[in-house]
């Protein structure tokens, strides 16, 4: 399996980067793991937006969905100029209806919904959901093959059943969107020092923060979070690559 960081700003991306958008690769298989601001100007440093097999989204905030009407728009021009394309599945809750609604595009992208309640199958990839503690209907993903398990926390803010619903993954993708002291439980977002605890709690092999925030010095996030977590630890950033 290998991950590629498009994007990791929470909220809005800084010059020259994206919000968040998760590269998930494994057999030929490209699946796109929610498309935030800038994403497809992002994922053109890597592969073409047409070659995408599958889309996965956690939740409609903007930094999260921003780019999905930008990703119709590729895959409509593409079209125009003679390159024909399958309608793009695009995998959503429905507790959202106008976000929902929205992932559907004159044939060229098609809105699916899961159920959080089962496990999805996308390509090579079994995928199962945690409702998530934010303002918005919002689900963390665990992703699995064979070879690799992968949690992505989307937009959080900690509580208990994210460790049992994290437990030994091989990475743990971790919103980390404040810092040590700071309370996210009203925003519903989560402090390093939780990234930390959450990563030692659940034993996972490997901790990378992201939804970074837009103040303070990112390193600290690293240092409080192995205040607890010992495992090795990274800050996401546009083309980091994680692979197993
Ligand atoms: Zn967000
Ligand atoms: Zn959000």
């Amino acid at each position: 399996m290998k991950v590629t960081v498009i994007g990791f700003w929470g909220g809005y991306p800084a010059r020259n980067e994206a919000t968040s958008g998760y590269l998930i690769e494994e057999d030929g298989f490209r699946l796109l793991v929610d498309c935030g601001s800038s994403v497809v100007s992002q994922l053109q440093n890597y592969i073409n937006p047409e070659a995408i097999n599958a889309v996965i989204l956690s939740h409609y905030h903007h930094d999260h969905v921003c780019d999905i009407g930008t990703l119709q728009y590729a895959r409509l021009i593409k079209g125009y100029l003679g390159m024909e394309l399958p309608a793009l599945p695009v995998y959503g809750h429905a507790e959202d209806k106008n976000g929902f609604s929205s992932l559907t595009y004159k044939g060229v992208m098609k809105g699916i919904e899961y159920n959080p309640n089962a496990s999805l199958t996308v390509g090579p990839f079994t995928i199962t959901f945690l409702k998530t503690q934010h303002p918005a209907p919002c689900y963390a993903m665990r992703i699995e093959t064979e070879k690799a398990s992968v949690v992505y926390t989307a937009d959080t803010s900690y509580f208990d059943e994210m460790v049992h619903f994290s437990m030994k993954a091989d990475l743990l993708i971790c919103e980390c969107n404040l810092y040590k002291g700071m309370d996210g439980r009203s925003a519903g977002h989560m402090t390093s020092t939780e990234a930390g605890m959450l990563a030692t709690k659940a034993d996972v092999g490997e901790l990378l923060l992201t939804h970074l925030p837009h103040f303070g010095n990112h390193q600290d996030l690293i240092h409080q979070a192995n205040e607890t977590y010992t495992g090795t630890t990274q800050l996401a950033k546009s083309g980091y690559i994680w692979t197993k």
